[in-house]
């Protein structure tokens, strides 16, 4: 069989489904044998179930040269003692993180704290992390979710801002609203980072990869460059990245390259060494079910690469190869 654009993006939709099935994310959770094989495949991407893990890796990472983030994997949760667990795990990370003075940023995502639950405990959540963070001087990023949140996420997003000014915000680009929501978080500067966007979207609300979707986060780029804000442009297309070193935009202050641990460290390595700002996102925890599906999703040919690994014991460790 001749693998075409469309059984591409087709698998990809497929694996996104994967994603979100609960009944097969608890299926490996409770099958040892399954976890401990599909592991293998996500050690490429989350570099450990712990905070020392990622703590280890991003200070390596930081010894080479690269900015780093740190994410606790997790999502959607829907009780309450998991969302104030997860707040927890975060608290000790940004602490973790001022005590070994690696400059870094903490990411997550709002549904990890308390928004799957209610509005008000993903706010109080997120403003008790945030009073932390200023005081271990440590950056928080808000990650960006299904549009069924998107409005949910800016509100609480814009409201904790106002305090707390080490808080930035992701935008997806694939998402039609994105310009205006961007226009509407107005001239004050902020950190933003935008990406393309990882959720499979109703069609009217998105748009798929494609030149048009590139052109539309150029334009994205701009509007934010224009307005002065500090940026992290996410993405591992190098036609984007490309663009962005030729317009000059990479030289602005605030703006750096952000790739995702274990994709393209080639890339990474390449800019690092022209002199580029680039840091690296990485993750840790148990929670990397979903996480490895859309790894997978956004680049097919990486199921051959976590089959090969699902089959290897020996633990390659992705920290190698950056340069
Ligand atoms: P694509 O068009 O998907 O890929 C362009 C090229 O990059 C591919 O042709 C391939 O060469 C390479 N590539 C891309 N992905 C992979 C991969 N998995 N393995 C190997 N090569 C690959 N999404 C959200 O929805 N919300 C978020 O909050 C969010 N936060 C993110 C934070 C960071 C720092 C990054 C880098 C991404 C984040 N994403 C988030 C994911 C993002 O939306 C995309 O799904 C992801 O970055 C892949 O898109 P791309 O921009 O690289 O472009």
């Amino acid at each position: 069989m001749i693998i075409t654009k469309n059984v591409e993006r087709q698998f990809s939709d497929a694996m996104r489904t994967i994603a979100r099935r609960g009944d097969l994310k608890a299926y490996v959770e409770q099958t040892p044998t399954i976890y401990q094989i599909l592991q293998r495949a996500a050690a490429k991407y989350v570099t450990g179930e712990d905070r020392q893990d990622g703590l280890e890796a991003g200070r390596k990472l930081a010894d080479k040269g690269y900015a780093i983030s740190l994410e606790y994997i997790g999502e959607n949760t829907t009780d309450i003692q998991d969302c104030e667990h997860a707040t927890l795990e975060l608290t000790l990370l940004i602490h973790a993180l001022a005590e070994c003075g690696i400059p870094a940023r903490v990411s997550f995502d709002l549904s990890h704290i308390g928004l799957s639950i209610d509005d008000e405990l993903a706010y109080k959540n997120l403003t008790v992390m945030a009073a932390l963070a200023r005081q271990a001087d440590v950056e928080l990023f808000v990650s960006m979710e299904e549009s069924t949140k998107t409005d949910a996420i800016l509100s609480i997003y814009s409201r904790a801002s106002v305090a707390y000014a080490n808080i930035g915000i992701t935008l997806q680009s694939h998402l039609n609203r994105t310009a205006q929501d961007l226009n509407d978080l107005g001239r004050i500067p902020r950190r933003i980072r935008i990406v393309k966007g990882a959720y499979q979207e109703p069609e009217q609300q998105a748009i798929p990869r494609s030149s048009a979707l590139n052109e539309r986060y150029i334009q994205l780029i701009e509007q934010a460059v224009r307005k002065g804000h500090r940026l992290s442009i996410a993405t591992h297309d190098e036609s984007i990245i490309n663009e962005v070193m030729k317009r000059g935009w990479i030289h602005n202050p605030g703006v750096e390259f952000e790739l995702l641990y274990g994709i393209r460290p080639d890339l990474c390595s390449q800019l690092k060494k022209a002199g580029y700002p680039v840091r690296i996102y990485l993750t840790y925890g148990r929670e990397w079910y979903l996480y490895l599906c859309h790894r997978i999703a956004e680049y097919p040919p990486n199921v051959f690469q976590a089959i090969i690994d699902m089959m290897d014991a020996g633990t390659a460790d992705p920290v190698h190869n950056y340069e």
